[in-house]
């Protein structure tokens, strides 16, 4: 259910920002039939005038062509296009345009309005701009004139997104088209956020980690690079270009590595030598790029081959991974997919013109991997509740093993162990007040020896099963040894004591344990004195107490005898 609801909520963002991002040309019912020429007139006497002129004078060597689609020619650097517009609000109108390796010139009319670039070769090239060009005030119609020169023919194209409106609507246009980009960058430092947390706070899967946060990294650059605020922010449009030709090359090797790290290991050698060919491509390109300029441009349709190849014997390597039940490589396998479909739809449209080709499907490749990043979340909280039941059940296991440690298995009263732990830990106090009551089995050995042992366990587990019952809260039951036990009777006077110890005995006494006999018990019973009194002072005067018990007949309750 809630992935039906991600789905639609991303569904729903993508058609908003795609919307937004092609809004089309408020006037472009204002402008009249594009026409174009190859070459320059640059080294002729007139220079670039005379062919404004020759636009003017509508000269026949101009051809029509459906913007933006130009009739391509071999080996050229410069075109020339041209179009009239209409004067259709008088005042604040502005032309917008993007270049890409391109320098331009603008006219209205016969007036240069507007140059970017010296017209001629530069080593690195002109990088990738957009241009916003104010128009001079002029009635009716006026004529439109670029002159545009490229260092790649393969570049050369009349200028991108032309859009030609109000000021407010040509703005509007730069900072809309970057809506989609700028929804994506909050997202992007979440997941960076909680990537490296779990980088911080983790000791397994750092790989993955470090690996997706150095992917997402990557596509956080490559997405200012895309946006228009880029140039507001720098100016630079060789560097911005470059940079985002090179995060071209290493976004798919920094994605393989995070599949390599989530793979199953006999499924890696393959992935190193997919890294290997887009890390050679990339030495290649940037070689080239050094050498002529262009390097990284003409590699990129390499890389395209490349990323269907390798991406697509990736996913399936994902796939068999993910047989594995590694749930890893099962959600990455998505994720991979996704990014490559919205690749191939890139490239597409660079050719094609579905959209305005500034708009870059690129940035969205960080949906497909807020899939992988769920899987990692919910791996890691499944992991983090396993081990907090795990220690659970540790403390519980280490509680019931101290506890069966200091209990006597016959009888379930705590054994002599204990009683010397709790015993210490109670005079420790020197406040403590309490009795001592100790219970000795009469003739027992009798009862062993005619009955057997059998009956004796019997009769041992029925004794300690009656003095249980009437114990109080914060009374403490031990089984000294063979059939003499002690009862901690805490804030209790000796007569108390010996009540309740009397109490004991005769509950004992008249509960008909063995039909063929009685089974009494003598009772010994000591007070704690306090300041100067020691555990086994205690003990002998209970133990001495016990004995005259015995003495005197058996069955019955005595005291220990005060001192003088
Ligand atoms: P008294 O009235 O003087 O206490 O005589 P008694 O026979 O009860 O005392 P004695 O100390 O001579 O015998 C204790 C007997 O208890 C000896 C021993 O075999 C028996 N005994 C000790 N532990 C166990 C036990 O766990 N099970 C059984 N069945 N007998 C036990
Ligand atoms: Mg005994
Ligand atoms: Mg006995």
């Amino acid at each position: 259910m809630s992935r039906k609801i991600c789905a639609l909520g991303l569904a729903l963002l993508l058609a908003l920002s795609f919307f937004v991002s092609v809004t089309p040309a408020e006037a472009a019912e204002q402008l009249g039939t594009w026409q174009y020429r190859y070459g320059d007139p640059s080294l002729k006497k007139a220079g670039p005038q005379e062919w404004v002129q020759s636009a003017l004078d509508g000269d026949s060597v101009w051809q029509s062509f459906a913007f933006p689609y130009l009739p391509w020619q071999k080996g050229q650097n410069y075109v020339w296009v041209t179009t009239l517009i209409h004067d259709y609000q008088g005042q604040d109108d502005s032309l917008y345009f993007m270049t890409y390796h391109e320098a331009v010139q603008v006219w209205l009319n016969d007036t240069l309005i507007y140059t970017y670039g010296d017209m001629g070769p530069r080593y690195f090239g002109y990088g990738w701009r957009w241009h916003i060009v104010p128009l001079p005030a002029f009635a009716g119609q006026a004529r439109l004139t670029f002159r545009i020169y490229s260092d790649l023919p393969f570049y050369l194209e009349p200028v991108h997104d032309f859009r030609l409106g109000s000021d407010r609507y040509v703005m509007e246009h730069v900072f809309l088209s970057d809506a989609l980009y700028v929804a994506t960058l909050p997202l992007i430092l979440f997941m960076l956020f909680l990537l490296a947390v779990y980088y911080i706070n983790g000791s397994q899967d750092k790989p993955i980690y470090r690996d997706t946060a150095v992917f997402l990294g990557l596509l956080g650059l490559l997405i200012c690079c895309a946006s228009s605020t880029r140039q507001l922010l720098a100016d630079w449009p060789v560097f911005w270009l470059h940079l985002s030709l090179v995060l071209l090359f290493l976004l798919p090797l920094s994605l393989n590595r995070v599949a390599y790290d989530v793979l199953e290991p006999e499924y890696r050698p393959t992935v190193r030598h997919i890294l290997r060919a887009y890390e050679v491509l990339l030495a290649v390109a940037l070689l080239a790029e050094v050498l002529n300029g262009c390097g990284l441009d003409y590699g990129l349709f390499s890389l395209l081959v490349l990323l269907v190849v390798a991406q697509g014997s990736l996913i399936l390597l994902l796939w068999r991974s993910a047989r594995q039940y590694n749930n890893y490589s099962a959600s990455l396998r998505w994720t991979v997919l996704g990014m490559l479909l919205l690749t191939l739809l890139d490239g597409l449209n660079v050719s094609q013109q579905w959209v305005p080709s500034n708009f870059s499907l690129l940035p969205l490749c960080v949906f497909p991997l807020t899939y992988f990043l769920f899987t990692l979340m919910r791996n890691r909280l499944q992991r983090e509740r396993q081990l907090a039941v795990d220690a659970l059940v540790l403390e519980a296991e280490e509680a019931q093993a101290v506890e069966r440690s200091e209990l006597d298995e016959l009888t379930g009263c705590l054994n002599r162990s204990a009683y010397d732990q709790i015993m210490a830990h109670v005079v420790h106090d020197s406040q403590a007040a309490f009795c001592l009551i100790m219970l000795d089995i009469d003739h027992f050995k009798q009862i062993n020896d005619t009955y057997g042992h059998a009956t004796g366990d019997k009769v041992l587990r029925q004794v300690t099963d009656d003095v249980r019952m009437h114990l109080h809260h914060q009374m403490k039951f031990f089984r000294w040894g063979g059939e003499e036990f002690v009862v901690y009777c805490p804030d209790m006077s000796l007569m108390e004591a010996a009540g309740f110890a009397d109490l004991l005995r005769q509950s004992i006494a008249q509960r008909s344990i063995l039909p063929e006999r009685p089974v009494t018990v003598s009772v010994g019973v000591a007070r704690w004195h306090g300041y100067g009194d020691r555990l086994t002072r205690i003990f002998n005067r209970m133990d001495s107490a016990l004995y005259r018990a015995k003495a005197q007949g058996r069955n019955q309750v005595l005291v220990e005898q005060e001192r003088g």
